[in-house]
């Protein structure tokens, strides 16, 4: 089993559904990857919380066995990110976002960190994923992760980190305004040409697909009857997506392909209440049905 670090946001979120409201609750990029990955491996977060962010929720991390001793509490306020979601849940509106203590953040990473073999640049300034990158030595795999807010502010930096990872996971959306392709296959591969030697496109309801080099390989969603949130999905997804490769220490396509099934796993039960609610009382033996039930799902030759 191999240990993962992850960068990214923990931020309190404030988000409104058509099935209800949390304000101010646990929620950042960073925190959802690590709850998820935790099911699978050693996670180390390495972000920064300000003064006022809750005891509860770095002892909820802890409980998770998430090592948090690089996660800096600085003076200021804790990252802030207000969504909303009309009746489509594939569609996140940012209502807000306040930087707060990430807009003088400086990564470093100690030297333990540095050898890591798993490292995922979760949703962040991509000048701050430059920067761990840029500390690690030769990790196995880098995923990173992005969005709009980035896409459209720091796209420079943004093509900079990705030129040197390994693979990207992003929604469609993202997809087409990243390459500038409204096709998603062709902006899949336009991707491919700037980096990443695998991208993940995460469809929300309609599963994810994933392109390499030569190859396709898609998973539906698991059919819910009941989401309430779907915030964290996508950070969920990496998260069993990434703890399932480190967990086995594995990246060709097979392990790929189970990593897609896990992260979709861990997806569906994020979206299942607001913030880590669920996967807060999510159990290890829930995670592997669910694994089954996927298989069922799309076993076509009975
Ligand atoms: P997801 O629904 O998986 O795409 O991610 C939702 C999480 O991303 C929320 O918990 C937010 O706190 C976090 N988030 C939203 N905007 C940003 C941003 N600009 N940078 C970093 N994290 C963000």
């Amino acid at each position: 089993m191999a240990d993962l670090l992850v960068v990214g946001s923990v931020a309190l979120d404030s988000v409104t559904t058509p099935f209800g409201q949390a304000t101010e609750v646990l929620g950042g990029s960073a925190t959802y990857f690590s709850y998820a990955a935790s099911f699978f491996t050693n996670v180390h977060l390495v972000a920064v919380v300000g003064e006022d962010f809750p005891k509860a929720h770095l002892a909820a991390l802890r409980d998770r066995g998430v090592d948090l001793s690089g996660l800096r509490v600085a003076r200021g306020q804790t990252f802030r990110w207000v969504g909303e979601y009309g009746f489509d849940l594939n569609e996140a509106k940012t209502v807000d976002t306040r930087l707060n203590v990430f807009a003088d953040f400086q990564p470093s990473l100690s030297s333990a960190h540095r050898k890591v073999p798993f490292l995922f640049l979760a949703n962040i300034d991509p000048e701050l994923q430059l920067e761990v990158l840029r500390q690690a030595e030769r990790p196995q795999l880098v995923a990173l992760d992005t969005m709009n807010f980035w896409i459209e502010g720091k796209r420079n930096a943004l093509l900079e980190v990705l030129a040197e990872v390994d693979v990207l996971l992003v929604n469609d959306a993202e997809a087409r305004q990243l390459a500038r392709q409204p096709n998603l296959i062709k902006a899949a591969r336009a991707i491919l040409g700037l980096g990443p030697r695998t991208v993940v496109v995460k469809r929300g309801e309609y599963g994810a697909l994933m392109v390499s080099d030569g190859s396709f390989f898609f998973v539906p969603a698991y059919p819910m009857e009941s989401v309430l949130d779907p915030t964290g999905a996508g950070d969920a997804f990496a998260g069993g997506f990434m703890g399932s490769l480190a967990q086995r220490e594995k990246t060709d396509p097979a392990s790929v392909r189970r990593a897609i099934v896990f992260g979709s796993v861990m997806a569906s039960f994020t979206v299942e209440d607001f913030s880590l609610t669920r996967l807060d009382s999510l159990r290890s033996d829930e995670i592997e049905r669910r694994y089954s039930s996927f298989q069922d799902l799309v076993r076509f030759e009975i």
